[in-house]
């Protein structure tokens, strides 16, 4: 008998698990999906005035040093190479960001080499900071008080709607500090974006015989119609399956102000506003994310961070102590499970890229499959969460 599954939610981790487990074994997979629309928040489809191609949740750059990521993604639809370069607002004038060396050399109105840059900033750097315990810390071991307070300190205060010694020192190494004139945001070697949107590359991951997308259906978890299945893997959020038993998770979501134009709002994608006296956190031009596109007009959208209601879509997860506490609660509860595995952001409450999540789905694919062919005891979760 083919096994029958369940996949609540079709963003990349439901829609690559369906993928590999319909490739691994012979099974039905239906996935159930509460929104009108496939993709989850990397959602992307043209917008209908312009034609420009929307990242309709937030750009979404896909990066990975994994060739068989890169390669494995491509399958689904082509990645053109795109290069993400951001710039950053502060005090009235435009930087380059990550911070490099025109940053370096622009902010202090310097012209260093390498090597004089790097040995200017480790003096800026306080050094009485052995391990950062948090975001601030991190920041000003590393680069200094002056070019966090000119990039990081506002910048993420509204982000996260706290003091950024509240956060976690994780969130900051996301960003490099470069000593040379490299401004590419990400490390990675690969970088694109999909010339026809995410969600055309997540319909065609799951367009195999035996998987069966459902649309505005949501999951209620207990039901009678979950007994069908012989396994149900979530992807939603971990707290909203327990019906928030023992609180709620927090979250920072986004609201987006939408504008349209002529021609080229800012000349680039994205433009970040690093100073706390600007409501929003950045603006993002999108027909810029795909330069190979010709478009008279243009679409942009203000993003304005804010503590996500009950009715809201979470976005980023918070994880200061009390939500990680609340995490381990919920994930005791979870371990008791037999029939239902969580996967992905928002089932693990982690702050991923799609890199992460995508390899992540591609292997928790793999153990559960040999690990039920072995009669072992099924995985709950991909990760450890340390504690
Ligand atoms: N950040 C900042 N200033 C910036 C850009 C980023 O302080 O101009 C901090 C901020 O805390 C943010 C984090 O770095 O949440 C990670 O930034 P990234 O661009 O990776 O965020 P994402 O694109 O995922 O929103």
């Amino acid at each position: 008998m083919p096994k029958r599954y369940l996949i609540v939610g079709a963003g990349f981790s439901g829609c690559v698990l369906a993928n590999r487990l319909s490739a691994l074994q012979n099974c039905t997979i239906d996935i159930w999906e509460s929104r009108d629309h496939i993709g989850g928040n990397c959602h992307s489809s043209r917008d209908a005035e312009t034609g420009i191609m929307i990242h309709h949740y937030g750009p979404h750059i896909f990066n990975t040093s994994k060739k068989e990521i890169w390669d494995f993604v491509n399958q689904f639809g082509e990645l053109r190479p795109y290069v993400h370069r951001v710039k950053a607002v502060s005090k009235g004038k435009v930087y380059p960001l990550p911070v490099n060396l025109a940053t370096i050399n622009q902010f202090f109105n310097k012209n260093f080499s390498p090597e004089e840059a790097k040995e200017f900033i480790a003096e800026m750097g306080d050094n009485s900071i052995q391990n950062p315990k948090n975001f601030e810390e991190q920041a000003l071991k590393f680069i200094g008080k002056d070019l966090y307070q000119a990039f990081f300190y506002g910048y993420t205060k509204k982000q996260w709607g706290c003091e950024p010694s509240a956060l976690p020192a994780s969130i900051l190494k996301r960003l490099p500090v470069r000593f040379n004139y490299d401004d590419n945001y990400h490390n990675s070697i690969y970088t694109g974006i999909p010339v026809d949107g995410y969600s055309a590359v997540m319909e065609k991951m799951i367009s195999g015989d035996g998987i069966n997308l459902y649309l505005n259906k949501p999951f209620v978890p207990n039901t009678e119609e979950q007994q069908h299945y012989d396994h149900v893997f979530y992807s939603g959020p971990l707290d909203a399956f327990y019906q928030y038993r023992l609180g709620r998770l927090g979250y920072r979501t986004v609201r987006f102000e939408k504008y349209e134009a002529l021609g080229d709002f800012q000349g680039t994608t994205q433009m970040n506003y690093c100073d706390e006296t600007i409501p929003y956190t950045r603006i993002a031009e999108h027909k810029h994310f795909t330069p190979w596109e010709q478009h008279k007009k243009t679409v942009y959208f203000k993003e304005y961070s804010m503590e996500t209601g009950p009715q809201d879509v979470p976005y980023y997860p918070k994880r200061l102590s009390a939500d990680k506490n609340m995490l381990m609660d919920y994930r005791k509860l979870a371990e008791n499970e037999t029939r239902v595995s969580f996967l992905g952001r928002l089932a693990t409450y982690r702050y991923m890229d799609m890199q992460h999540v995508i390899e992540e789905a591609i292997e928790f694919a793999r153990n559960f499959v040999n690990r039920q062919q072995e009669g072992l005891i099924l995985p709950v979760f991909p990760n450890e969460e340390p504690s």
